[in-house]
């Protein structure tokens, strides 16, 4: 299995996030084992491009 290294929107630590099934349009959601929620990545890379264009 390859390992995940994502970052947790919440805490912003890396590499505790876990694959946690997925939501709608195929968005993988992850949950976080340090503070135990759960988001999709897809969340952080929108806001990443909208804060890069402006
Ligand atoms: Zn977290």
């Amino acid at each position: 299995m390859a390992k995940v290294d994502v970052k947790c929107s919440f805490c912003e630590r890396t590499g505790s996030a876990k694959k946690h099934g997925q939501g709608k349009a195929d968005h993988q959601r992850y949950r976080c084992q340090m503070c135990c929620r759960t988001f999709q990545l897809d969340y952080a890379y929108r806001a990443c491009h909208q804060g890069m264009k402006k």
